[in-house]
C-alpha cells in the first residue's frame, strides 16, 4: 500500500515540485492549505509522515497528538528549524528530516536584489515611470563599489552574498562563531569581531540561524553602534531583529535603508494573500509605513533551482521511509542538533 505524507501549509508551487519529484507510485500524498499545529495536527490522521515548512507550529502538543495517530517522520521542507520541538519528537517516536541544503544562491541572489533595489530605489522609480512621472528628485543612491558590506555568519548563503559584494568592489568585512579562514584569505574577506563589523559597515547582511543565543542580536544596543545610513538586510529569520528597536532607529532617521525578508511575527501574515483586509499586527504596520523600509514575504527561497532541492531531498526521505532505506545524509536532526550545518564548523578554530 502507497504511504501516505499529510503536507501542511501548502501552496502551489509546493504541490507542483513535490509531484514532479515522486514519478514512482510509492506515495500517496493528502496536500493541506493550512498550517500544522496542535490544533491541526488529527488532520494527519492515517499518514506515516508529515511535511512541514517555516511557520508550522511543531511544538510538544503537536508531535504527540502526531505520535498517537502512528506518524513516523517529520519532513521540514526548509533548512531552520526553529519551529519544531525535537525532544518531544524524540519523545513521540518521530525522526525528524529537513533539506540540509538547497540553493544558497537564491537567498544570496535575493539579499543582493533587495540592497541594489533600495540602494537605487528602483522600487519607487518603478510606480513613478508607469504613472508618467519622470522626474529624478528623490532617488539619489551611493555607489556600492568602494563601500564596506559585513557579512554577519559566513556558512553556506552568507559566503555566496560575501562573493557577490566582493565582485562589485566593496570591502567584505565578516563575522562568524566559526570563522572560514582559507575561504576568507582566498576571497579577500577579512573576519573582525561584531561591535567591529557594526560600526565600520556601510552594509549589513545577516546570515546566521535564529537560536536562543542569536534572538535579537540586532536590538537597540547594537543599532547604536552602526554608522549613520548603513543599510541592514535580513533574508534570514526575523527574531535575529528586536523589531521595536528597529522602528525607534527607523524613527530616529539613523539607517539608510532596511531590507526584510523575514519578520519576528510573520507567522500566519507571510506567504498569505491579505489583501483588502485590516492589517492587525500593529508593529508591521508601522514597519512598512517608512519609505526607507524595502520588504518580501519570505520568497528569499523562491527560484524553480531551490524548490526542485527541497523537493528532491524530501521525496528521497519519504521514499526512505516507505521503503526501509536509509534518509538522506546530513538530514537527520537530532535533540541539540546546532541550528547550522557542520560544513560551516569544517575550518573553524
Ligand atoms: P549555514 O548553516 O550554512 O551557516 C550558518 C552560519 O552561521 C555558520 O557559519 C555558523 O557558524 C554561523 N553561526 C551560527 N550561530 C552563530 C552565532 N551565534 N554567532 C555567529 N555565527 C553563528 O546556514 P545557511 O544555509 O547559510 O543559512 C543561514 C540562514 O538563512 C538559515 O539558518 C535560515 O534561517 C536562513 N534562510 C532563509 C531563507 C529565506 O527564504 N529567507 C532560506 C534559507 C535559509
Amino acid at each position: 500500500m502507497n504511504m501516505l505524507t499529510a503536507v501542511y501549509d501548502t501552496k502551489p508551487y509546493d504541490q507542483a515540485h513535490l509531484l514532479a519529484a515522486a514519478p514512482r507510485d510509492i506515495l500517496q500524498w493528502q496536500f493541506w492549505d493550512f498550517r500544522l499545529s496542535a490544533e491541526t495536527a488529527r488532520t494527519a490522521s492515517g499518514a506515516r509522515a508529515v511535511c512541514v515548512f517555516v511557520n508550522d507550529a511543531v511544538d510538544r502538543p503537536c508531535l504527540r497528538t502526531l505520535g498517537e495517530l502512528g506518524v513516523k517522520l517529520l519532513a521540514l521542507r526548509c533548512t531552520g528549524h526553529n519551529n519544531v520541538d525535537l525532544h518531544a519528537a524524540q519523545e513521540a517516536g518521530i525522526t525528524v528530516t529537513r533539506v540540509p541544503a538547497y540553493s544558497p544562491y537564491a537567498v544570496a541572489e535575493h539579499a543582493v536584489a533587495l540592497l541594489l533595489t533600495l540602494n537605487r530605489k528602483i522600487h519607487r522609480a518603478f510606480t513613478r515611470v508607469r504613472d508618467q512621472n519622470f522626474s529624478l528628485n528623490g532617488l539619489v543612491g551611493t555607489d556600492l563599489h568602494g563601500k564596506t558590506a559585513g557579512i554577519f555568519g559566513t556558512g553556506k548563503i552568507g559566503r555566496i552574498t560575501a562573493q557577490i559584494l566582493r565582485g562589485f568592489g566593496m570591502r567584505i568585512l565578516a563575522f562568524d562563531a566559526y570563522p572560514a579562514s582559507e575561504w576568507a584569505r582566498q576571497t579577500g574577506v577579512e573576519y573582525v569581531d561584531a561591535r567591529t563589523l557594526a560600526r565600520e559597515s556601510d552594509v549589513i547582511s545577516l546570515h546566521i540561524p535564529l537560536t536562543p543565543e542569536t534572538r535579537h542580536i540586532i536590538r537597540g544596543e547594537t543599532l547604536a553602534l552602526m554608522k549613520p545610513g548603513v543599510i541592514l538586510i535580513n533574508v534570514s529569520r526575523g527574531g535575529l531583529i528586536d523589531t521595536t528597536a528597529l522602528i525607534a532607529a527607523l524613527k530616529a532617521d539613523k539607517l539608510g535603508g532596511v531590507a526584510l525578508d523575514v519578520y519576528e511575527e510573520e507567522e500566519g501574515i507571510f506567504f498569505e494573500d491579505l489583501s483588502g483586509q485590516v492589517l492587525q499586527d500593529d508593529t508591521l504596520a508601522r514597519l512598512l509605513t517608512f519609505p526607507k523600509v524595502l520588504a518580501t514575504a519570505h520568497q528569499a527561497f523562491l527560484t524553480q533551482e531551490a524548490l526542485n532541492d527541497i523537493a528532491r531531498t524530501t521525496v528521497a526521505n519519504l521514499e526512505a521511509l516507505a521503503e526501509g532505506r536509509p534518509f538522506v545524509d546530513g538530514s537527520v536532526l537530532t535533540e541539540g542538533a546546532p541550528l547550522f550545518t557542520s560544513s560551516a564548523l569544517a575550518e573553524g578554530p
